[in-house]
């Protein structure tokens, strides 16, 4: 199964996509946290992403392509994959279907998790204090916000057309998120 999660920051995709992946028995492929190992080898990705990200601003298409391309035709992908995080533009999108379709795999559901913007941040600035991460302070997690709005919501348009969006209210008991997605894209 070919999926993706999508979803305004802080919403808890990652954690729906490891429990996710868990059960369905797929790869999950964040880019957040690629381009954070890539950042941490001091890699030429790495060196190139850690602008942007520090500043909440999104790495450049061709990059994030780039890094798609190489991962999903790798053999352990061949089963299924779960990406998270990614496509994040119109720009992305396209490409994704692109390199999908020259390895003949094409996408099953497009999850949208659905949450309130204001919970949100206040959720991510307490993520920022517990757990370090440099891209989650205040002003940072607002830009993030933004770029979603303008950047990323309007992919969901995109995928409503292929038929192919699940939307899932994402407030809730975790187990009980998972349970509400499972139902959708089974
Ligand atoms: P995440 O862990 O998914 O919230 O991603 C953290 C940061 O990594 C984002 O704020 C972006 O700077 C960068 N990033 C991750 N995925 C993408 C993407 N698909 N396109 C552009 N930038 C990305």
């Amino acid at each position: 199964m070919k999926l993706l999660i999508m979803g305004p920051p802080g919403v808890g995709k990652g954690t729906q996509a490891t429990l996710l992946k868990d059960q369905l028995k797929i790869v999950h492929l964040s880019t957040g946290d690629i381009l954070r190992s890539e950042i941490k080898k001091k890699s030429n990705i790495g060196l190139k992403a850690k602008s942007y990200m520090d500043a909440g601003k999104l790495v450049p298409d061709q990059v994030l392509l780039d890094i798609i391309n190489d991962r999903i035709t790798e053999r352990d992908c061949i089963e299924g994959y779960l990406l998270d995080g990614f496509p994040r533009t119109l720009n992305q999108a396209i490409g994704l279907d692109n390199i999908m379709s020259s390895i003949h795999h094409s996408l099953d559901s497009a999850i949208s998790l659905v949450a309130d913007s204001d919970e949100l941040v206040q959720r991510l600035i307490k993520r920022g204090i517990d757990s370090g991460r440099s891209d989650d302070t205040d002003e940072v997690i607002r830009n993030r916000q933004k770029i979603y709005w303008e950047e990323t919501a309007p992919l969901l348009d995109y995928y409503k057309e292929k038929n192919i969006l699940k939307e899932v209210n994402g407030i809730g008991d975790i187990k009980e998120i998972t349970k509400r997605i499972l139902e959708k894209i089974k």
